[in-house]
């Protein structure tokens, strides 16, 4: 069996839902990576406070070396929406995706004998942006959403990915593109309207179809407000326990691709 089918057989057996291979020189050229240079700054409440920021010089700084990267996914079906409750620092799913790319990092270390290289979840610390790098891996495509969608699972997916030091042959990208034909209802169900026009910051870039929401109609700032909402209604809740903050997924769970698919 060729090492990119073995890593990705390792991931699922780990509990992975999707897992691909992706080339880092690709990765580094791709629309996010490139689009971030250009813009500078561009945080929101899923990002981490600039005086943790890398310097600039060291923002998508990876060893040489590691010349693929492995990236996973994970479902979060409607059905549990406790996966993605924010709380004490963290979401339950991203503490299982934590838990399966460790157990996944020993096993490729161990068996496959290749090195690699752990990053970290946000851009600013030393990661990469996992949804171009799950598109690469031919996991999904963008959506208008401008979530990762993919076939088996819709958006509703959390990502994580890990730096392979060897050269793999990637294992996508994948032609799949559900939002063309589709009414946009993730557009229409936003309650900030965060998808409702092009947003000017993205005016000053050549356009190309992988822009954030495929035609630059994604306005962060929008949906940032509503995660202070969220955050909100979580502090004034009258418990007197520690309640989750439950985030908004609207455009994400109205999204029809792979609802009524029994992975669901
Ligand atoms: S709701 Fe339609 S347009 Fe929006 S992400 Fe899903 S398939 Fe694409
Ligand atoms: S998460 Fe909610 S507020 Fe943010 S873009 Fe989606 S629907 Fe709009």
């Amino acid at each position: 069996m060729d090492i990119a089918k073995q890593l990705v057989g390792i991931a699922i057996r780990n509990g992975a839902s999707l897992a691909g291979i992706a080339d880092m020189e690709t990765i580094k050229n791709s629309p996010s990576h490139l689009i971030y240079t250009k813009l500078g700054r561009y945080e929101g409440k899923a990002t981490v406070k600039s005086d943790h920021n890398l310097p600039d010089s060291q923002l998508f700084n990876w060893p040489d070396s590691a010349k693929s990267a492995l990236v996973i996914g994970l479902s979060h079906p409607e059905s549990h929406p406790e996966l993605d409750w924010w709380w004490q620092g963290g979401t339950p799913g991203n503490r299982l995706l934590i838990d399966i790319m460790n157990r996944s990092q020993q096993q490729i270390e161990n068996d496959l004998k290749i090195n690699t290289v752990k990053i970290h979840y946000y851009v600013e610390q030393g990661g990469l942006f996992l949804k171009d790098a799950a598109v690469l891996s031919g996991l999904g495509c963008i959506g208008k959403n401008n979530m990762l969608v993919t076939p088996q699972y819709g958006p509703r997916v959390r990502l994580r990915a890990l730096l392979l030091k060897a050269e793999l042959e990637p294992t996508g990208p994948v032609n799949f593109d559900p939002c063309s034909g589709c009414k946009e209802y993730c557009r229409k169900i936003c309650p900030e309207k965060a998808m409702a026009k092009k947003t000017p910051l993205f005016d000053c870039i050549d356009c190309s179809t992988d822009l954030p929401a495929r035609d630059g109609k994604y306005n962060r700032e929008n949906c940032n407000e509503r995660m202070d909402k969220d955050i909100l209604a979580t502090t004034n809740s009258p418990s007197t326990k520690q309640n989750p903050v439950k985030f908004c997924r609207k455009c994400e769970l109205i999204c029809p691709v792979a609802k009524n698919s029994r992975k669901q």
